[in-house]
């Protein structure tokens, strides 16, 4: 499930190459995947212009003339793929079957450009959806029982520490994978950041202190920037795209790594089961 690096990847990728795009036209053959009918749908977009794109926790937000705003949720399975005259270029999950043309038999929505170019929205499980919201909606929406962006400035060692405070009982994983407390971390993301700050990830928010809080600051800071730097585990050229995986999964310090031997401290990686979860962790480095 593509982790706040991979969509923010995704959002960085269209944001070089459809900013000023004009829609001329849209198809999906998936009612549940928009929030209205289809002929709305293609009558709001037809004529269109790209203006911006942002992100919300795991959203992708792109910005349309006329105060519309489409939010696209990739979930478990989803994948944007932008066709460019001269280049592609594709993020979310990997998808390796019917990979090498669009659209396949995966595609589900396709947006037509007017310079012929297309985005294609491809989903194996067809969990992923477009929500095609005003601006004042679409304010409301993403407010929607979210927590704070981990990479922003406003979250500080203060907020963190306020919200851990919240749920003094959860584990640490658990936490940080909710996002309620903070957005955008998974499975991989989380068990990378227990290893940076060197907790495990079973133990209780509460007993905590407080280097050690500040340590789980730095690396969510850390650790999703430098996913971020590598374009996460997802996807981002085509032509590299054959190995599957991202830039950043060689730097994956602990995440399935169990079984092998700590790059830190060479004891043995182990793992547990939180939540239906495998999670991984050294447990002579991290306590
Ligand atoms: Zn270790």
């Amino acid at each position: 499930m593509p982790e706040l690096p991979e969509v923010e990847t995704v959002k960085r990728g269209l944001e070089k190459n459809i900013i000023s795009k004009v829609i001329a036209d849209f198809t999906c053959d998936t009612r549940k995947m928009i929030n209205h009918p289809l002929p709305f749908y293609k009558k709001t977009l037809k004529g269109s212009k790209v203006i911006k794109i942002g992100r919300r926790a795991k959203m992708i937000i792109i910005g349309l003339s006329g105060d519309w705003n489409l939010l696209a949720h990739l979930k478990m399975t989803g994948q944007l793929v932008y066709r460019g005259q001269n280049r592609s270029v594709v993020g979310g999950h990997p998808i390796k079957e019917g990979f090498e043309q669009d659209p396949n038999r995966f595609t589900h929505a396709i947006f037509t450009f007017s310079d012929k170019t297309r985005l294609y929205f491809n989903d194996v499980r067809k969990f992923g959806w477009l929500r095609l919201y005003r601006g004042a909606e679409l304010a409301k929406q993403l407010g929607h029982g979210l927590g704070p962006e981990p990479l922003d400035h406003h979250f500080t060692m203060e907020v963190f520490r306020q919200e851990l405070k919240k749920r003094p009982n959860n584990k640490i994983k658990q936490f940080l994978m909710d996002p309620k407390n903070v957005v955008g971390i998974g499975n991989i993301y989380s068990d990378e950041i227990c290893f940076f700050a060197r907790v495990r990830p079973d133990r209780k928010v509460k007993t905590l202190t407080d280097q050690e809080i500040a340590l789980l600051l730095k690396g969510i800071k850390n650790i999703l920037n430098e996913a971020i730097k590598y374009e996460g585990t997802s996807i981002s050229d085509y032509v590299n795209a054959m190995g599957e995986a991202g830039a950043y999964t060689a730097k994956l310090r602990v995440y399935q790594r169990y079984g092998k031997k700590c790059y830190r401290c060479g004891g043995n990686v182990q793992k547990i089961k939180m939540g239906g979860r495998t999670s991984s962790f050294c447990p002579r480095c991290q306590t």
